[in-house]
């Protein structure tokens, strides 16, 4: 029996390791508004990612508070449809890419955009760059992924590997400790009354 529970990692904008996780300790960056969106109500908040998935993330935010402005990484890549969503809602779009972030200042984030276009001047910096699966294992094992390069489950965990269980961040979802305990408590449970089968004893759920 194996249980992958290799997760994921989410990408970031390019900060030096030191810096990165100094400025998550202090909350000046964060990955998921889904988790602490509330503890960064009515302040001034970057979303890194001008895409489909950065205008999801600033329209999340936005039920938060009214000062978000969305921000290329390197380039815009929006429709109409996002920009006319973006302008509904009141969020900014920066002129210009970002060029660098500066966590250090105090209690402000000082986003400095390319081109020479200025400095914006936040407290949170929030990266929708998306994630990249820890999928190596699987992979090797020739375990099915979904379209998302998650592991893909039924509802016991399994794969489509006999013996051969997910859970966590690696399997498509919510990425959340509460998820991922789900997960384990359900693989967990299959494969004990799996063990058993095998022993010639019965199985409960
Ligand atoms: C900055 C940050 C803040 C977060 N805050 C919260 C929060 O407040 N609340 C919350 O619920 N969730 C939070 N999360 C999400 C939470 O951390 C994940 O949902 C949870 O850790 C998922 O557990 P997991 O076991 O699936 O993966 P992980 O905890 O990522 O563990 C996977 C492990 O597998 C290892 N691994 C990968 N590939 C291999 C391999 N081939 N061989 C061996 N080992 C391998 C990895 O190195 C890693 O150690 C946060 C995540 C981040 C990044």
């Amino acid at each position: 029996m194996t249980l992958l529970a290799t997760g994921v990692v989410n990408r970031s904008p390019q900060i030096d390791p030191a810096t990165h996780r100094r400025a998550l300790e202090s909350g000046k960056l964060r990955y998921c508004p889904i988790r602490d969106g509330f503890e960064v109500t009515d302040t001034r908040i970057a979303v890194i990612g001008a895409d489909e998935h950065g205008v999801a993330e600033a329209l999340f935010l936005r039920t938060y508070s009214s000062k978000i402005t969305l921000l290329a990484e390197r380039t815009v890549d929006l429709d109409e449809r996002d920009r006319q969503a973006l302008q509904e809602a009141g969020i900014a779009l920066a002129g210009a890419p970002l060029a660098s972030i500066d966590f250090g200042s105090g209690d402000d984030v000082i986003i400095t955009l390319e081109h020479g276009a200025g400095t914006l001047v936040v407290d949170t910096v929030y990266p929708a760059l998306g994630s990249d699966i820890n999928n190596a294992l699987a992979v090797d094992l020739w375990v099915a992924l979904s379209d998302c390069r998650c592991i893909a489950t039924d509802e016991d965990q399994g794969s489509n590997l006999p013996g051969c269980y997910a859970a966590g961040d690696v399997v498509a979802g919510l990425d959340q400790i509460s998820v991922a305990i789900g997960h384990a408590a359900k693989a967990a449970t299959a494969i004990h009354n799996a063990l058993r089968a095998l022993d010639g004893q019965t199985a409960d759920k």
